[in-house]
Parts: C-alpha cells; structure tokens; sequence
C-alpha cells in the first residue's frame, strides 16, 4: 500500500467463486490443498487453513507463512485434511519459509515480533528491526488508550529487505505491480509481508556500519522513512486485530490510518518518533486541494468508492483528504471512531460492499455526512495555525 506512487495494487483480490461467499467449517483445520498455479501452470499444493469456501468450490486458503491464497474451483485439483490443528510459523520456520525463497546472498534476523529476510546487512536489518518493534507498542499503547482492544500479532510478522533499490524494484515489480517499483516499500496484503530496501544505499557506497550513522544518512530523506512507518503500519493494523485481510476495509480508513502513524520528525535522530502528530505534507497538500478543486460532497466520494484512490490525477488529494478525516475524527469522535473500527474488523472476508452499504456503514457511526463536513472543514482549519 504505498504512499505516493498511487492506490494499492493489492486490494484487487482476485475474487473466487460466486458473489456468496460462506465461512469454513473449522478455521483451525489443517488441510493441504493441490491446485494449479495460473502463472506457471504447474501443480503446486499449500498447508494450511480454509478461510473461506465459496457456493461454488472456490476456496481463500491461508498457508502457514500466512500468505493468501485464492483458488478458483478450475485451479482445485484436491483437498485433504491432514492431522494436527492449523499453526502459523515460528519465528525460525518462517525464517526459513522466507530464506528458501529469496537465496543465498539474504540472512534473517529475528527481533522479538518480526522475521527479516535480508540482503541489506546486519546493521540496517537491525536498525530498521527496532524501529518497527517501537512502532508495535506505540500503535498499541495508542490504542488501547482510545479503548479500542488489539492484541500482539499471534505470530512473528515477515519483512524482506533487499540491499539495493534495483534489486527491491525488480522483485516489486513481479511480486506487487510495476506502480510499486517506485516507492520505497510496500505492504502485501497477499502475502502479509513487507518489502523494503536499504535506504541508505542510495546514496551509493559502502552500506551502513552503525545506527548513529544509518541516522545521519536517513535524515536526508525523512519521507522515505515516513514509508518505512506506513507501510509497517499497514501490516500491523492488519494482524493486532484492527483489520482483516481481503475484507471490504474503506481504503481512507486504511491509508488514514497508516497515515497517522507515519508522520516524519526531523528532530528524532530516526527520522521518527510518535503517533498521531501533526502531519504536515499531508495537510499541507489538503490545504492546497481545498482552495483549488475540493468539491462540497468531496467527503462523501472519498467514503463510498475507491476512485479517487484509481485516478493518478486525483490519488495524491485522496490520500491528503484520508488523513485529514482520519485525524478528525480520532481527535474530534474518538469514541464513535473506536466503535466504527471494532465494526470493521468484524467484517466477512470477500464481500463486497455497495456504496450505499458503505454510506450507510458510516452514517451509522459518524451521523449525516454534510454535518460532519462542516466541523470537519473548520477544525483542519485551524490546524498548524498558531
Ligand atoms: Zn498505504
């Protein structure tokens, strides 16, 4: 889910089966399911769980790596249960997952909560490793303050990060899309990982030895760390239990919600320091928005579909809007906010919601729309004005 470059290529989830999707049996049964990969046209088969079993046989599999998959009743050669109980990976076999996958230049490190599968170097791997353990417990503290409930991810979460932008851009491009071999990272909500590369190494040279030097080199680029912190964020509001993957998330509550957490600090030696601060390009780029084209049902459209999120030309002001609400709302209706989240988080995987289901959904929490604008506009107004 990047940044800048444009709207998540990872939303378009391929859709299995009929409109109608119905929950498996037992979520916590082991299977191993046969199917043909649609890329290679070979037969592969993936342990894991069922997560969803369409009327027509398809089926959303998440393996033990925790990677998604979607099988259309075509692809499904078969499908057996096997003994034991679904378990998702330890930190070591998840390591391993990860190694087999990306060759013998990549080593892991492992922090309290993350398995990095890495070609960038113990020094950065490890840095990067504890800026995302401290943005772990702050976005829980954060929340649990506000009184909404998450809960430590129930498994180590996977990163990769490759040593150089050329070498991140070309596995983006296969992995995710050519739109995100531009953007410093990204989060797959596919495969559950996040992919980065050394920053540092852009600056050519010999990679980083120290933290205190990663630092100095990073403070050159303070919006390429504020990626690092989105995109983490993305995955963690995605396995504390704020989200849930391949259910309809309305994507200015995701990217607010990244958003809010990634603002850059230039006087924090790592480029980063807290939650929900100010965060100034966003709101000076809705500002900007505002006196030139913002339209008076802007708030609506941005709630009900993704496509100003689409449209190059209108993606960077969504995103701006995004935060803005976001911001809004978590300063202005914290409870209704919290209660709006503990709703979503509870909805189906692959269903899809109508924009009227989507209004309404809103409605429903945050009352009329048009009022809602009108403390809204005044209350960003204010902001960054002393
Ligand atoms: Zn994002």
């Amino acid at each position: 889910m990047s940044t800048r470059s444009g709207p998540l290529s990872l939303i378009a989830v391929v859709m299995i089966g009929a409109a109608h999707a119905n929950l498996a049996q037992s979520a916590d049964e082991l299977v191993r399911v046969t199917l043909t990969d649609k890329a290679t046209e070979e037969d592969r088969s993936i342990e894991g769980r069922i997560l969803v079993e369409a009327a027509d046989g398809g089926l959303l599999v998440e393996d033990r790596s925790r990677e998604l998959w979607t099988v259309t009743p075509d692809q499904l050669l078969s499908r057996e249960t096997l003994a034991g109980e679904f378990q998702p990976f330890d930190g070591e076999e998840l390591g391993r997952h990860l190694l087999a996958q990306h060759g013998d230049e990549f080593t892991l490190v492992e922090t309290e909560h993350y398995a990095i599968c890495t070609s960038a170097g113990a020094a950065y791997s490890e840095w990067v490793g504890k800026l995302f353990e401290r943005l772990q417990r702050a976005f829980l503290d954060t929340w649990q303050r506000a009184g909404l409930e998450l809960h430590e991810p129930q498994a180590p979460l996977p990163a990769i990060v490759f040593r150089t932008k050329q070498e991140y851009a070309e596995f983006a491009a296969r992995d995710a899309g050519p739109q995100l071999a531009d953007a410093a990272g990204y989060y797959s909500i596919r495969t559950n990982r996040i992919v980065l590369y050394d920053l540092t190494s852009e600056a050519g040279g010999a990679s980083s030895r120290s933290a205190n030097e990663i630092e100095r080199r990073l403070r050159a680029s303070p919006e390429n760390v504020a990626t690092i912190v989105h995109e983490a964020t993305h995955q963690i509001a995605f396995n504390c239990g704020m989200h849930t993957r391949y259910a309809d998330n309305p994507m200015w509550l995701l990217e607010g919600i990244a958003m809010y957490c990634e603002t850059p600090d230039l006087r924090s030696g790592s480029g980063w320091k807290a939650i929900g601060k100010l965060n100034l390009p966003r709101l000076n780029r809705f500002r900007r928005f505002s006196e030139a084209s913002r339209r008076d049902d802007s708030l609506l459209s941005l709630i009900v579909n993704e496509d100003r999120f689409r449209d190059p030309e209108s993606v960077a002001d969504a995103y701006a809007e995004s935060w803005a609400l976001t911001y809004f709302l978590i300063r202005n209706r914290r409870e209704e906010m919290v209660a709006y989240l503990k709703a979503l988080s509870s909805k189906p995987r692959l269903r899809w919601d109508s924009a009227e289901d989507r209004r309404q959904e809103f409605v429903d929490a945050f009352g009329n729309v048009s009022d809602l604008e009108e403390d809204f506009v005044r209350f960003i107004r204010r902001q960054g004005r002393r």
